[in-house]
């Protein structure tokens, strides 16, 4: 019978070796904890959320919500696992860290498909069909393993400094304008503070819990890319002769220059993607969206991607994978997770189970397959495989993601109207996505082994 190798234990490999299993093929899971630990992991179980124990915002107009909705179609059982272990978080799925990790290692064990190895695997298995699923924390000797063998000579492991990235539709224009300093291209977008709005943001920006270090994060800062809460620590006004320096940039609608301005800069080609300059970050998720929040035009601000500052293990993979989450130049192997350039808990579970299906079906002799891009699941991988290479960074899920609305997908009283607010265009976006991925499960359901 054929066997799936899977690598890792955490959020996407426990989902590849469910999904591959559950299609009917033998899988061999190496998870190297308790052996051996990360920096990051505190115990022995399989998926630990290491941080935060949130699974993102629910509902059609959260981009995480449609992301759910898909998992818990495809019956991925990541979504059980949380559904059984749910804590009151307001519209957010929040879990209780431990059941949930107990829940999926009871069914990764109890699965008569899978045989657990609790090793370090320091090599990739050198034939057969491969689910590289090791994370942001692979162990060194599997990582130099990669990057020699499989990486393409890219570098793949670094220090992450990243500030948060703005959903577009989220920025108030109202508040916001456009400006380049001492007059250069418009290119940014510029949300301006007065004295009191200022110091409310930098009295919440101190008291917000930087991550925990981990020993193996006592960096050494470069001045270029030194976090917010740390130029912060120096002294009230180091942000405002910093990257919030208002000179130059006076607002069109007063003819004056504001006491602070946070910059934002275009991510993505369509411009659905802004980040804050100068704004990298380790602040905890929770306290990061709100000190984002308190900057003038960023009240109802939607966070796509979090600022991080950790070590992030992560291949290139707009030169490296396919949609499908298979390498391009090697068919037997799949990635999914950090490792393939997914941010999130889920994100890496759901990647995880894509991952797991193609990895079985390329072990049964089956081509493997991508949810339609207007899906999230499908917006994720497609922007993996086809995101600018240079300079990439892991993404989480996002409305940008998913391609904008067309004439027919709106209702009928709809399609004379020149402009949709989100709140109108989510619900379609995320019904949209829903009909697509659930005919898409039926084609797969009707010509494979899938649970
Ligand atoms: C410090 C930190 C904080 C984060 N906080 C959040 C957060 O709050 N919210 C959020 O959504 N995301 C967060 N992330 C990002 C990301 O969602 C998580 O890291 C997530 O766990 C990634 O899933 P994964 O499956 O790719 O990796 P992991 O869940 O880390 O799983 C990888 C597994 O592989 C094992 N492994 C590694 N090397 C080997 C080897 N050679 N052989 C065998 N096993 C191996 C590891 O022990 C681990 O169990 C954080 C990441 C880090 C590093």
């Amino acid at each position: 019978m054929s066997e799936v190798v899977v690598i890792g234990a955490g959020l996407a490999g426990s989902q590849a070796a469910l999904a591959a299993a559950d299609a009917g093929v033998q899988v061999r899971l190496y998870e190297m904890r308790p052996v051996k630990m990360t920096p990051a992991h505190r115990g022995h179980g399989a998926s630990e959320l290491v941080c935060s124990n949130s699974l993102g915002g629910e509902g059609e107009t959260n981009a995480k919500g449609m992301l759910q909705a898909e998992l818990r179609a495809a019956r991925v059982a990541v979504m059980d696992a949380a559904d059984g272990n749910r804590i009151p978080a307001g519209n957010a799925l929040a879990v209780e860290r431990d059941g949930f990790s107990r829940a999926i290692t009871a069914l990764l064990e109890a699965h008569p498909n899978i045989t657990i190895e609790r090793s370090e695997l320091t090599r990739v298995p050198d034939e057969g069909v491969v689910v590289i699923a090791s994370g942001p924390l692979t162990s060194d000797a599997l990582a130099a393993d990669i990057l020699e063998r499989f990486a393409g000579g890219e570098r793949l492991s670094f220090y992450d400094a990243a500030a948060p990235v703005i959903e577009f539709d989220s920025i108030d224009l109202e508040v916001a304008f456009r400006a380049g300093r001492y007059g250069q291209e418009a290119d940014y977008l510029n949300c301006p503070f007065d004295r009191t709005q200022y110091a409310a943001f930098y009295q919440r920006l101190e008291e917000a819990r930087s991550h925990t270090p981990h020993d193996w994060e006592k960096l050494e800062f470069f001045e270029g890319c030194m976090p917010i809460e740390e130029i912060a620590r120096r002294g009230v006004d180091t942000p405002r002769f910093g990257p919030m320096k208002p000179k130059g940039l006076p607002d069109p609608r007063t003819g004056r220059e504001a006491f602070a301005v946070a910059q934002l800069r275009q991510e993505d080609l369509e411009g659905r993607l802004w980040s804050l300059v100068g704004f990298q970050t380790g602040l905890k998720w929770g306290d990061q969206k709100e000190v984002v929040r308190l900057i003038p035009g960023l009240e109802q601000a939607e966070i796509a991607r979090y600022g991080v500052m950790h070590r992030n293990t992560y291949l290139c993979a707009p030169k490296l994978l396919e949609s499908s989450l298979q390498f391009k130049a090697h068919p037997r192997l799949f990635t999914a997770g950090v490792l393939a350039g997914t941010e999130g808990y889920l994100e890496s579970a759901a990647t995880g189970w894509l991952a797991g299906v193609n990895a079985a079906r390329v072990a049964l002799n089956l081509a493997p397959v991508t949810p339609p891009a207007t899906t999230m699941l499908g917006g994720l991988v497609r922007y993996l495989a086809t995101a600018e290479s240079k300079n990439f960074q892991p993404m989480n899920t996002n409305w940008a993601l998913v391609p904008d609305l067309e004439p027919d997908d709106l209702p009928e009283e709809w399609k004379n109207r020149k402009k949709l607010g989100r709140r109108e265009r989510r619900p379609l976006l995320f019904a949209r996505g829903q009909r697509d991925f659930l005919s898409w499960l039926e084609g797969l359901r009707a010509g494979t082994p899938l649970r």
